[in-house]
């Protein structure tokens, strides 16, 4: 399998290189050459198998000859066994055709670890068999980071930096990052926003000699192999309900757009998908560019789901792609304007084909506490705030269509944003054990002006590849 890049102006790759540039050079993202189906017998017969196990399944086709099956096995093995779930993805119900998929169970307590405990076993490989070095440089709105923290902390061949808006982490997500003493973690606060952070990552990828230089490796969702790490649960989730046999609809609380983004490819490859919902909080780029056809970033707003405070959604350019009929041309004029122009409309075909696999729904803050406090009322389920802004979203799908049953993911563990859960249920969700002693261990972290020059001499300083 070969990957091409969605502004049609860098090499294609094979599945390990694709996943070791993580951006393109082009600066576009990259995608797999076709998708295959899963044939309606082999997605029946995921239902009920080892989480890992439908993982290798789902995953293989994908991943061509980079690794045989036994090491595709080992690798989902191993990177799902530090799930505190025997379920890795357990699904409950929370209402009449309303379920919940709790991806909280990893190590770092949001569903970033599905991908990352895998993305990280895989590249390490990948380096080893190389015989070289990378550096590993990545945005977080809070996730991302510990979770790629845990991921890569301490492997021999990575060095990962990871940038932070400097006080719009919560202070669990901040410790998560910022406690691990291993000398080939760094985290820096950046003074800035998540969009920001991200901007700084791209123009650092886009310089082709700093990149070349320092071996960079990208393991934000622009990495084509975080994307592919979580079809799998769609896939789990939907056979459990029935499919393919029945019509599953999801709803997805949606920053980058990556986790949503995975769905549509699990409906490319023949899950019966009817309808995917895009959760929003009040940065609600997503949901007026479906309602208006015009993609215009306004500035972030701080809420209690900051895991979305997200105004450009990178992944959002994959689907371009997709519904601009592979035209990477269409994508880099769609690109060209938003950095020019700071917005750029979508073609009517287009938004038509959006919205005939999308619908989305924003979810202010007053409702997205209202629907804490209604889940733990009538089910005594306490949801994280990203969680519920999926929830409300899923309620609003199911209103619409009453027969489907919707999944509603679940992103974060409660405890992992105690203040705004308490605040809404009057009960504060406790940390699990294993995380209870990052609130007392020290800190360290570097603070960095919102400057890409400055992240890049910390980086070239501190990255042993350049040795
Ligand atoms: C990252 C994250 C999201 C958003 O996921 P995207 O793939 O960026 O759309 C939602 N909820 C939580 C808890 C997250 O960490």
């Amino acid at each position: 399998m070969r990957y091409l890049s969605t502004r049609g102006e860098a090499p294609r790759l094979d599945f390990c290189d694709a996943m070791l540039a993580g951006l393109a050079r082009d600066g576009g993202l990259y995608v797999p050459e076709r998708l295959t189906p899963l044939a309606p017998a082999a997605i029946r017969a995921l239902a009920g198998l080892p989480y890992a196990e439908a993982a290798t399944r789902v995953v293989a086709p994908f991943v061509g000859e980079d690794f045989t099956a036994a090491e595709l096995a080992e690798l989902a093995r191993d990177a799902y066994s530090g799930f505190r779930h025997a379920a890795t993805a357990p699904l409950i119900q929370l209402d009449a055709n309303l379920f919940l998929l709790e991806l909280f169970h990893g190590p770092t307590l949001a569903f970033k670890d599905f991908a990352m405990q895998w993305l990280g076993r895989a590249m390490d490989r990948a380096l080893e068999r190389r015989d070289r070095r990378a550096t590993i440089l990545g945005a977080t709105s809070g996730d991302t980071g510990a979770a790629a923290i845990e991921a890569f902390g301490g492997l021999p061949r990575a060095d990962v930096f990871i940038l932070f808006p400097k006080g719009r982490v919560s202070d669990v997500q901040r410790r998560q990052m910022t406690t691990v003493d291993k000398p080939n973690v760094h985290a820096i606060a950046i003074e800035g926003s998540f969009d920001d952070c991200q901007a700084i990552v791209k123009a650092l990828f886009s310089d082709l000699a700093f990149r070349d230089e320092l071996g960079l490796s990208g393991v934000n969702s622009i990495n084509w192999a975080r994307i592919l790490a979580q079809i799998v649960y769609y896939f789990t989730a939907a056979a459990a309900l029935g499919a393919p046999d029945r019509r599953i609809a999801f709803a997805v609380p949606t920053g980058n757009f990556g986790d949503v983004l995975a769905g549509y490819y699990a409906k490319g490859m023949g899950l019966p998908i009817s309808r995917l919902t895009i959760a929003t909080n009040e940065n609600d780029i997503l949901a007026r560019a479906l309602a208006t056809g015009l993609y215009k970033p306004l500035g972030v707003k701080a809420t209690q789901s900051p895991s979305m405070d997200i105004q450009v959604s990178s992944n959002f350019e994959r689907l371009l792609f997709e519904v601009y009929g592979r035209d990477a041309g269409a994508v880099r004029g769609l690109m060209g304007a938003l950095k020019q122009a700071g917005e750029f409309s979508i073609a009517p075909p287009s938004l038509g084909a959006i919205r005939r696999d999308f619908d989305a729904e924003r979810v202010d803050e007053q409702a997205c506490a209202e629907e804490m406090a209604r889940v733990y009322r009538d089910s005594g389920v306490v949801v994280d705030p990203h969680s519920a802004v999926g929830v409300h979203a899923a309620r609003a799908a199911l209103a619409r269509d009453p027969a489907t049953p919707v999944i509603s993911l679940a992103t974060a563990h409660p405890a992992k944003f105690p203040e705004a859960v308490e605040r809404a249920i009057g009960r504060r969700p406790e940390l699990p054990p294993h995380l209870a002693e990052v609130v007392s261990r020290r800190e360290h972290y570097a603070t960095l002006a919102n400057d890409p020059a400055a992240v890049a001499r910390f980086v070239r300083e501190r990255a042993r590849v350049a040795a």
